[in-house]
């Protein structure tokens, strides 16, 4: 272990008020008044006895839930409560151990509602831009290569790697996807992301694509930790995919950069499953590279159908932190649960809230091996999603199930049918052909693949544009208040790692 076990102040009283508050699950619930009264005091002194070190910060880790908007929050940790057969709804999660909230303005610098790249950007490098855009600032316009030159931002991995501090991505999505292209790459569109998906005209004004970057871009060729999946924009056509040799390269520029990795990092482990990985060995490798699927990788509850074996987000992230944290001057550490994001476009709410509890186990892996007194845990998201959590289910309602009443009945909308507790304001979930919608009563609402019900018919599902809460704790923690714009966390991390007048 590399850090010795101490446990963050808020954990500590989290704890205590958990244990006063876990009381058998519906419809045995024994809470009265003098429990919430027990409850209620145990929150206050964890409150009182609440103060961020007022040291630098030695490392910082910031998690990036992509989508997690409050909903996914809340319904995630009811979700993660009942699987273990607890009270849901005053389950706390570790990420709701963290001690100092603030909520965060999401808007772009061109949209209400914005994507990833820019809301990434704006965490990660401090200025807002525009939907599509990665790691350059507003001046440029959208896929137009020339318009970025001159733009570009230094982000908080750059700034680190100058102090000499180690660095690290670890996503669930493709490493070249936009939230963790934010750290290393600039560009003008984050569907850049190997050779083949752009234009010659950008590539002949000198724009090179995301894949290129992580392996030799200012920043990405100093990364020492680099994890997620996307093989194939980092392998050339006429190479197989090690895990499917159905599936080959995407790159027309023959180069095969996940082989040039290996030649520039002779002392470094490249893992595409998770075995390798679980054999990675800190004191004899110093650099990682981990990319285990040619896509995305799977979401967390398929995970185990992966036939080579794919790790754990939490896996991921104490392998990202046991080799980072051999650098004595610190590290930053970005880890974005990718995928939460994708399920919601898909309509399917199952698989955004298991991937949030995956994120939220890799928070609590993370709590768990660093000290509250040198390092910084951030967790927010880049932005919501159309998610509801409503009607009046009474207290243990399973979360994915259809409202009922307290006899357990499904309560009846005024078009006959039942309805659930979550639904989404656009999405997959809605008929199309003026049918209406299907009465959750006649399917399983708790599958993994039920599409919850929709109210205007789109392919995808979309973003949400309303604020999104930042969660911190460790040195700089406190001033993760009120209510703040989203590249304000940029300037928090880089002051609690190096002062105000560090640029
Ligand atoms: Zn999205």
């Amino acid at each position: 272990m590399v850090t010795e076990k101490i446990m963050r102040p808020g954990v500590l009283v989290a704890a205590a008020a958990l244990s006063c508050a876990a009381v058998p699950a519906w419809p045995q619930l024994q809470q009265d008044t003098a429990a919430y009264r027990a409850q209620g005091e145990a929150g206050l002194a964890r409150l009182k006895a609440t103060s961020a070190p007022e040291t630098k910060a030695r490392n910082v880790i910031i998690f990036i839930g992509d989508g997690m908007g409050v909903s996914t929050i809340t319904a995630a940790r009811i979700f993660a409560g009942q699987a273990l057969g607890r009270d849901g709804e005053s389950y706390q999660a570790a990420m709701d151990s963290l001690d100092h909230t603030a909520l965060v303005k999401t808007y772009s610098h061109d949209t209400q509602v914005a994507d990833s790249a820019p809301t990434a950007t704006a965490i990660m490098a401090g200025v807002k831009t525009r939907n599509g855009i990665i790691g350059i600032g507003p001046e440029a316009s959208l896929k137009d290569c020339a318009s970025g030159k001159g733009h570009e931002l230094p982000s908080l991995m750059e700034l680190a790697q100058s102090r000499g501090l180690a660095t690290g991505v670890v996503t669930t999505t493709r490493i070249t996807h936009a939230t963790p292209a934010s750290a290393y790459a600039h560009t003008v569109e984050r569907d850049w992301e190997a050779d083949t998906n752009m234009p010659q005209a950008a590539k002949d004004e000198g724009c090179v694509d995301i894949a290129r970057q992580l392996v030799e871009g200012r920043v990405g060729v100093h990364l020492d930790v680099v994890m997620g999946g996307g093989r194939t924009a980092l392998l050339p056509k006429d190479v197989k995919d090690p895990e499917y040799p159905d599936k080959s390269g995407l790159r027309a520029d023959s180069r095969n950069l996940i082989a040039e990795w290996q030649a520039h990092n002779p002392r470094g482990l490249y893992a595409w499953n998770r075995g390798q990985l679980m054999a990675f060995n800190p004191a004899r490798q110093t650099r990682l590279l981990g990319l285990f699927e040619p896509d995305h990788m799977h979401y967390e509850s398929d995970r185990v159908k992966d036939g080579a074996g794919e790790p754990s987000l939490a896996e991921m992230t104490e392998t990202a932190i046991r080799l980072l944290s051999r650098n004595r001057a610190g590290y930053v550490l970005l880890i974005e649960g990718g995928r939460i994001d994708h399920a919601h476009h898909a309509g399917n709410a199952y698989r955004a809230l298991s991937d949030t509890k995956a994120m939220d186990d890799a928070v609590a892996a993370a709590l768990r091996l660093t000290k509250a007194s040198d390092t910084l845990i951030i967790t927010t998201a880049d932005h919501s999603h159309t998610l509801t959590i409503s009607g009046y289910a009474p207290r243990g309602n399973p979360i994915l199930g259809t409202v009922n009443d307290t006899a357990g009945k499904p309560m009846m909308a005024k078009d006959g049918k039942s309805y659930t507790t979550l639904g989404y304001a656009n999405g997959p979930g809605a008929a199309a052909d003026g049918t209406g919608r299907p009465d959750p009563s006649t399917t399983d609402t708790d599958n993994a693949d039920y599409l919850q019900s929709a109210l205007v018919p789109l392919s995808a599902e979309t973003h949400g544009g309303e604020d999104v809460v930042a969660r911190a704790s460790g040195p700089g923690a406190a001033l993760v208040r009120g209510t703040i714009e989203q590249h304000t966390l940029y300037y928090i991390m880089r002051d609690a790692l190096f002062g105000a007048k560090a640029k």
